[in-house]
Order: C-alpha cells, then structure tokens, then sequence
C-alpha cells in the first residue's frame, strides 16, 4: 500500500491509499479519483509531504493587547482594587485553572471562585463549554506575593 496526498483543482487536499504507484496512475485515466469535497475529476498528486498537511491551521482569532505604559493612573486603581479583591477572595490555582474551573462546572471540585493562568486556546474551549470566565488584568506574580502575605 502506498499513500499519496492529492490535490484537486479547488485546492482541496486529501490523503488516499493505493495498492501500488500504477494504481494511482490507473485509478486516474480511468477517472476514479474524485475530490471527497468537491467531487472534481481534477486531482493530482500534491507536491506536499503529509507531514506539512498535519500542520495545524492558523487561528485568526484578534486578541486585544496593549503595550505596558500606556495605561492611565485610574487604571491602575481599577486595577488593584480588583487585583486586592480577586487575591482575598478567590482561590489562586495557577496554571491549572481550565482543569479547575471544567471541576468545578463538573460539579467534582467545590464551589468557589478561583483565578489563575491559562492559554488563550484554553480559554477559548472553556467559553465553548459555556463555562463562566473573565480576563482579569495580568496580576504581578500572583504567587510571589501570596508567599509575602
Ligand atoms: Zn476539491
């Protein structure tokens, strides 16, 4: 068995298996290779290796961002008061707050807010899931200061 990734004249790219090199050829003047997507007769043999066509696909999603120093001084407040409110309040799990936060969804950790770090990636599955989370402006080291208190 021999695989190929193939390419129709749309750009479609797809994988098949051919009992040898002369089945391609075969399977293709007899015009039995068909584009899965868009049903054309059209298709070649892409000249990618699979290895490329495993990459995963560009996420286009915009991700609000702002360099460090242009944040006004009544930011900054709004900013601790909520840093003060969110570290006596909430529980900080660090890194693990997606595996955290699905418990508590789950019902299998108790109840409690908690804050922490996570990939934007994750935070994007855990909106999916329709759990509950906000950004939070970025904590100074939140686990430095919790070892000072
Ligand atoms: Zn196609």
């Amino acid at each position: 068995m021999i695989k190929y990734s193939l390419k129709c004249d749309n750009d479609h790219i797809f994988e098949a298996w051919f009992p040898s090199g002369g089945d391609y050829d075969a399977q293709k003047e007899r015009g039995l290779l068909v584009c899965p997507f868009c049903e054309s007769k059209n298709v070649e043999k892409a000249p990618m290796a699979p290895s490329i066509a495993k990459t995963p696909p560009k996420v286009n999603a915009n991700i609000p961002v702002t360099s460090g120093n242009i944040i006004p001084p009544e930011m900054h407040k709004i900013y601790n008061d909520m840093r003060e409110t969110i570290e006596k309040n909430f529980d900080y799990v660090g890194d693990t707050f997606a595996r955290e936060a699905r418990d508590i969804n789950d019902g299998i950790a108790p109840e409690r807010p908690i804050y922490g770090e996570t990939t934007s990636q994750e935070a994007r599955e855990l909106i999916e899931e329709g759990i509950n989370i906000a950004p939070i402006p970025p904590l100074a080291n939140p686990k430095k200061d919790k070892e000072i208190n």
